[in-house]
């Protein structure tokens, strides 16, 4: 078969490396809107710090070459003709396929007024993290301010403040990560944060970007807040805007089944451009994390070739890299019926409970059993004779021998 594959982040190349490996006599064209080879964006940091460049090219730089895959760099994708079978590039050359993997990720979303301004930089690809580096480095720039603190805007911030810029972290909810983690986890990363000398304004709504190029924004008591660079990471929105006009269904993203089929036949979407089940509550939403976009890929592909696999589900984790404290959840924490913790001063593990099973789990300071929680929270497992003895630090695998398997 001959498969058009858009996007070549981390779900675009393992899908085209299922496609190679499982249809040998097929052919693959990858396509990328950047001049790069294939990247991975969670390496972005570290590739800024040291210039490294392993952990950011993470399949090799000749990956293309090697796997036997025609991959085009800086080819926009406009359009696609499902009637037709074919891909419109932006130059209006037409790409006929088989089938087609749609993997083109996510982009920057700021819902924020002023968020087109000249000047506002992101940390979404390769492209945009240069030219913040490129700035950083011009000697111009001492302050920053990043809107957003989510996990990227706290990456990022760390980034900056290695980099030497005096930083501040605008956000409206009044702990970091506030989607990931709970509260009490929150003040471990958040001492972190701050002892690495980043400033940390939380609590705070920006309404508007300003400045024209953007040099801060307007807060919601109608102060200002200015810096010499602006960064938003307010969240990421799918790249779906060259699907509008075909049989391929959006709605935040491209709507799959659960073998990743999109509604256009012939046409499979993997990564953070699909909306997918969670495995733990069943709730359809775009899972932008690499650990489900490399787990999709290949079944995308395979089914794409005639095979019938059903994905079980993407999972919600988030780690925290450069913080120097480690940091880790995974699951839930929405509506528990029991919460455990237990903590030192080092460390903090807390577990979330319903109806006796593992609902999340939050691991600071000291993560090694994380995989331990996460299996019984993907196995649903009935952990209520443990009690309290879960979140000790003594707590593991033989516990589970005696008291839980038959
Ligand atoms: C700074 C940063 C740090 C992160 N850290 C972590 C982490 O620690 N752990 C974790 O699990 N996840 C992390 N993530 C998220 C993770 O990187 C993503 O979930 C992952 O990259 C998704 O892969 P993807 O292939 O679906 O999309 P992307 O990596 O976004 O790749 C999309 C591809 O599509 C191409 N494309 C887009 N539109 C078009 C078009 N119209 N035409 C042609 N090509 C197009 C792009 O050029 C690119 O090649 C991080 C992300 C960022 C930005």
């Amino acid at each position: 078969m001959h498969v058009v594959v858009i996007g070549t982040g981390p779900a675009g190349i393992t899908a085209a490396e299922t496609l190679r490996r499982l249809d040998p006599h097929g052919s693959v064209t990858a396509l990328s809107a950047e001049p790069f080879p294939p990247y991975s964006p969670v390496a972005l940091a570290d590739h800024l710090l040291t210039g490294r460049e392993g952990p950011l090219f993470w399949k090799g730089q000749d990956a293309a070459r090697r796997l036997g895959i025609e991959e085009r760099r800086g080819a926009v994708v406009r359009g696609v003709d499902t009637d037709n079978r074919e891909v419109v590039l932006d130059d209006g050359a037409r790409l006929a396929y088989e089938g087609l993997v749609v993997a083109s990720g996510s982009r920057l979303h700021a819902p924020l007024e002023g968020a087109d301004l000249p000047g506002i930089l992101d940390f979404k690809s390769l492209s945009t993290a240069r030219s913040l580096l490129a700035r950083v480095r011009s000697q111009e720039c001492r302050t920053a301010l990043v809107v957003g603190n989510g996990f990227i805007g706290v990456e990022l911030s760390l980034l900056l403040a290695d980099l030497g810029v005096d930083t501040t972290i605008v956000g409206r909810r009044s702990w970091l990560m506030p989607r990931a983690l709970d509260r009490e986890t929150s003040a471990i990363a958040e001492a972190a944060v701050r002892a690495r000398g980043v400033t940390l304004r939380l609590g705070v709504e920006a309404t508007a970007f300003i400045g024209n190029p953007a040099n801060g924004v307007r807060l919601a008591d109608g102060s200002a807040l200015t810096a010499d660079l602006v960064l938003a990471a307010t969240g990421v929105k799918p790249h779906i805007g060259h699907l509008a006009d075909s049989a391929i269904q959006t709605d935040w993203g491209v709507l799959v089944d659960d073998s990743l089929r999109t509604s256009a036949p012939g046409v499979v979407a993997a990564g953070d451009v699909a909306v997918t089940r969670d495995y733990m509550t069943g709730e359809r939403y775009v899972h932008a994390i690499f650990h489900n976009a490399v787990r999709q890929a290949p079944i995308a592909a395979a089914n794409l070739l005639g095979a019938q696999l059903t994905y079980e589900g993407a999972e919600a984790m988030n780690s925290l890299k450069h913080l120097g404290v480690p940091i880790v959840a995974v699951g839930s924490t929405d509506n528990p019926d029991a919460v455990l913790r237990w903590g030192d001063g080092q460390q903090l593990r807390s577990v979330y409970l319903r109806d006796g099973r593992i609902t999340g789990a939050q691991l600071a300071g000291n993560i090694r059993s994380i995989g331990i929680y996460r299996s019984l929270m993907r196995r649903r497992i009935d952990v209520s004779p443990f009690g309290h003895r879960l979140v000790e630090p003594r707590f593991g695998l033989a516990d589970l021998l005696f008291d839980v398997l038959p």
